[in-house]
C-alpha cells in the first residue's frame, strides 16, 4: 500500500480517517488528547499540499443513534486549537448538507464530519454508507491505527469505492515499529507480557515465544504459569483451563532456548482494595486465602537484570493492579527499567501506556502505540483488516 507522501494530493479533496476516540470527563472536556496530536503530521502535510481536508472519526459507542454527549464537538474544538485554524464540524457524516458543505470548501480548509458511529452502517461495514463517504473526495487516507483491527465502513468498506487510497504517517510509524521490529529485531529481544489473564494474550504469547530471546511474564497471568509449575498461589487470578497451555508454553520456550522469567516474589493481600493489609512474600509462601496483586522487589531486581543487555524490548500489560498505589510499584519500577535501558523500546497501548505516562517516562520510551487492540493483534502475528483493505485497493489501482 502507499502512504500519503507517495500520492499526489496537491489541491485535492482528501478524506482522512483518524482514531480520535479520546477520554472525556463529565463536563465533556478532553482529558487526554494524545490521539488527536498523533494525527497532526498527516493533517499538516495535507494542508501544506493545499489540500482540502475532511476529517472523520468516531467517539464512544453510540450504537447507531445520535447521542449528544458523544458529539465530536470537543474534538473539533481541540483540533482547531492544535492546528491554529478553524475546523468546521458538519452536522452529520453523510447526507446532502454534508455534501454541499464539502463541495463549497476551499483549499487549506478543514471540515470534521460528525461521529461516524451515529450510523449503525459504520460498524456494519455497509457498502452504501461507505460509497457515500468515498464519493465526497479525490483521495482517501487511513491514519486510524487504533481502529485498524476492526472492519468498518470508514476504514475497510470505503477502500472498495474511493478513487485513490493510501495510509497516513501514524499508520506508517505503528506498522514500522511493530511489523519491522517483530520480523527483524536487534537481539537480545525481550518481550514483557503482563495484564490480567492469559486468555486475552494467548496468541501474542505463542507468536512472541517464536521470536524473542527472553520473555518476562508478570501480572495476573503469571499465576497460571506459577500454578502450572506446581506452586500454590492462594486466591490469585488463575485460569485453570489454561494450566496445560501454560505448561506447553514453558516447554516450547525451553525447546527454543527462550529464557522465561516469572515472578519470584509478590505483593499479596486478601483482596484488591486500596485499604487492605499487604505483605511481600516469596512465591513459595503465598497464604491460601490471599492473592498476588503485584510483583515483589526480588522480581523487580530479577526482571531489571534480564533487561540489562536487551537491544529490543516490547511490552504489553502491567505487572500488577497498578491502578491501586499499594500494587503499583512493580509496574512503575519496570517502566523506569525499560526507560533507562539502551534498547529500542516499544510499548503497546492501553494500560501499559497509562502506566508509562503516570511515571513521567514517556519521553524515554522509543515508541508508545496509540492502539492497544490493534498493536496486540500485530503481536499476535495477525494481519489488520484495514491494512489488508488498503493493500487490496492498491492492487486494484495498479
Ligand atoms: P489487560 O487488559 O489484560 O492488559 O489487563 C490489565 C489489567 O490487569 C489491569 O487493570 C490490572 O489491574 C490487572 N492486573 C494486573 N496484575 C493483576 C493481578 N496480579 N491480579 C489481578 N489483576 C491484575
Amino acid at each position: 500500500m502507499k502512504y500519503i507522501n507517495e500520492i499526489d494530493i496537491k489541491g485535492k479533496r482528501v478524506l482522512c480517517r483518524f482514531d480520535f476516540n479520546v477520554p472525556l470527563d463529565e463536563n465533556l472536556h478532553i482529558t487526554d488528547d494524545r490521539r488527536i496530536k498523533a494525527a497532526l503530521p498527516t493533517i499538516n502535510y495535507a494542508l501544506d499540499e493545499d489540500a482540502q481536508v475532511i476529517v472523520m472519526a468516531h467517539l464512544g459507542r453510540p450504537k447507531g443513534k445520535v447521542v449528544d454527549s458523544l458529539s465530536l464537538k470537543p474534538l473539533a474544538k481541540r483540533l482547531s486549537r492544535l492546528l491554529g485554524k478553524e475546523v468546521v464540524l458538519a452536522k452529520d457524516c453523510i447526507g446532502d448538507d454534508v455534501k454541499t458543505l464539502i463541495q463549497n470548501m476551499k483549499s487549506g480548509c478543514v471540515i470534521m464530519l460528525e461521529n461516524l458511529r451515529f450510523h449503525r452502517e459504520e460498524t456494519e461495514n455497509d457498502d452504501d454508507f461507505a460509497r457515500e463517504l468515498a464519493g465526497y473526495v479525490d483521495v482517501y487516507v487511513d491514519d486510524a491505527f487504533g481502529n485498524a483491527h476492526r472492519a468498518h465502513a470508514s476504514n475497510v468498506g470505503i477502500t472498495k469505492f474511493a478513487k485513490v487510497c493510501c495510509a497516513g504517517f501514524l499508520m506508517k510509524r505503528e506498522l514500522n515499529y511493530f511489523g519491522t521490529t517483530l520480523e527483524d529485531p536487534l537481539r537480545p529481544f525481550v518481550a514483557i507480557i503482563g495484564g490480567s489473564k492469559i486468555s486475552g494474550k494467548l496468541e501474542a504469547l505463542a507468536n512472541l515465544i517464536k521470536r524473542v530471546d527472553k520473555m518476562i511474564i508478570g501480572g495476573g497471568m503469571a499465576f497460571t504459569f506459577l500454578k502450572a509449575m506446581g506452586h500454590e498461589v492462594g486466591t490469585s487470578l488463575v485460569e485453570d483451563n489454561l494450566i496445560k497451555t501454560a505448561r506447553q508454553s514453558i516447554k516450547i520456550a525451553k525447546e527454543r532456548g527462550v529464557k522465561l522469567y516469572l515472578p519470584v516474589d509478590c505483593v499479596i493481600a486478601e483482596k484488591a482494595d486500596p485499604k487492605v493489609v499487604t505483605k511481600i512474600v516469596p512465591i513459595q509462601e503465598i497464604d491460601p486465602n490471599w492473592m498476588g496483586l503485584d510483583i515483589g522487589p526480588a522480581s523487580i531486581a530479577l526482571f531489571r537484570e534480564a533487561l540489562s543487555d536487551a537491544k529490543t524490548i516490547m511490552w504489553n500489560g502491567p505487572m500488577g493492579v497498578f491502578e491501586i498505589d499499594a500494587f503499583s510499584m512493580g509496574t512503575f519500577s519496570l517502566v523506569h527499567a525499560v526507560a533507562q535501558s539502551h534498547a529500542l523500546t516499544i510499548v503497546g497501548g492501553g494500560d501499559t501506556d497509562v502506566a508509562v505516562h503516570r511515571t513521567g517516562e514517556s519521553d524515554y520510551i522509543t515508541y508508545i502505540s496509540t492502539g492497544g487492540g490493534a498493536s496486540l493483534e500485530l503481536l499476535e502475528g495477525k494481519k489488520l483488516p484495514a491494512v489488508e483493505a488498503l493493500n487490496r485497493a492498491e492492487k486494484r489501482m495498479k
